[in-house]
């Protein structure tokens, strides 16, 4: 049987493992950050109208550059995150994973690094990876936020092209202020290896959930700055793949010499059409699963759990001697999580009331088995 290795990849490739959380068909699926609630009835039947009429016209290409479906998304961001802004400042492709892979793309790859605050989302350095540029792990404080002053200097010492900025963060929840990410705006600036400064990427994928509002207005006279957000949690639209960029108009005309032509198929951008009709629904969803976080958070303290502070769908939880031991025990009570492999964390989604229930049975139940 031919292995990986036996082929002539890329040596950066060799031995590596794709990025994927299980799949496992469980009773009570709260691993990936998903939002728990099917599209609404209605939604459903939009999207087939919508989709129907796109069909009629599917021997054409679609609209290269989306502009209905940008024009859209920067009415919702000049809506909900504090800064009005048209389509020439917008961008969107499949998922915010592709948006962040034409970022590296862009103003990455060979000879080039990016840095971020580690732990934090795996597919910013698998990203980097791919792209051929250098990951650069940065410091996080023992409760997992970023130290100005530790993170400035990171930035001083290693001279990154592109620095992440994930808030609220993936694995751990906790979003930064906006001093800080202006600090490190700053920071990155003046250490940038090359005359143009470099790009400072925050990744918003949990806005929405957030105490806080968004970064967003900061975009405003800093053009390397870029704001990454995407429909897969607020909208329940995981299965879409629709992400988008906010920044300066020259970030997306730059991002346009790397994209695939058409990379959004005509049934992508009517369906993120039909989803955004429905913002107001979907953003209700949304204050219903924080107040469900909110209450994940209080019930694990409750039980003595060590809980991180979250802005985001999902809880980082602990601590544990053993954190694999306890993710099986879970999966054994019918509740899948993740485990990250930050020593002596786990990690929860914020599911409906029930599913919430289930796993602080199980947990409580675990809690119970192991002390
Ligand atoms: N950023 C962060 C921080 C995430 O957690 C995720 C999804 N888990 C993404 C980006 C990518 O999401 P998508 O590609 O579905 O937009």
């Amino acid at each position: 049987m031919t292995r990986i290795d036996d082929l002539p990849v890329r040596d950066e490739l060799r031995g590596k493992m794709p990025y994927g959380a299980p799949q496992l068909d469980v009773p009570v699926r709260l691993n990936t950050n998903e939002n728990p609630y099917p599209a609404p009835e209605d939604l459903v039947r939009r999207i087939a109208e919508r989709v129907a009429a796109a069909a009629r016209d599917m021997n054409r290409y679609p609209d290269r550059d989306a502009v209905l479906l940008r024009t859209e998304l920067a009415a919702y961001l000049s809506r909900t995150a504090g800064l009005p802004l048209g389509p020439e400042r917008v961008w969107a492709a499949n998922g915010s994973n592709e948006v962040l892979q034409q970022l590296l793309q862009a103003f990455g790859g060979p000879g080039r690094s990016a840095l971020g605050f580690d732990p934090t989302y795996s597919m910013h350095s698998l990203i980097a990876r791919g792209t051929g540029t250098g990951w650069i792990s940065g410091p996080r404080t023992e409760d997992f936020g970023i130290d100005r002053d530790a993170a400035v200097a990171a930035v001083h010492e290693h001279r990154p092209d592109v620095l992440f900025i994930c808030s609220p963060n993936n694995p751990t929840g906790t979003a930064v202020g906006p001093e800080t990410v202006l600090a490190l705006y700053d920071a990155a600036q003046r250490a940038a290896p090359g005359p143009r400064g470099a790009l400072v990427v925050v990744d918003e994928a949990y806005a929405e959930f957030s105490h806080r509002p968004s970064l967003l207005p900061l975009t405003e006279g800093r053009p390397l700055l870029v704001i990454s957000r995407t429909m897969s949690k607020a909208f329940g639209a995981a299965g879409l793949r629709l992400g988008y960029l906010a920044a300066d108009p020259a970030v997306v005309d730059a991002v346009q010499l790397v994209r695939l032509p058409y990379h959004l198929s005509t049934v992508t951008q009517a369906t993120a059409l039909a989803a955004l009709e429905f913002t107001d629904t979907l953003l209700s969803y949304v204050e219903e699963l924080k107040g469900e976080r909110d209450r994940l958070v209080t019930e694990l303290r409750a039980i003595g759990r060590e809980v991180t502070e979250s802005d985001a769908n999902f809880v980082q939880f602990g601590r544990f001697a053993d954190a694999a031991a306890v993710w099986r025990r879970l999966l054994d009570h019918g509740v899948l999580v993740r485990d990250n492999g930050v020593p002596g964390r786990l990690r929860v989604s914020t599911g409906t009331r029930a599913e919430n229930d289930a796993f602080l049975d199980a947990i409580r139940a675990v809690t119970k088995e192991i002390s």
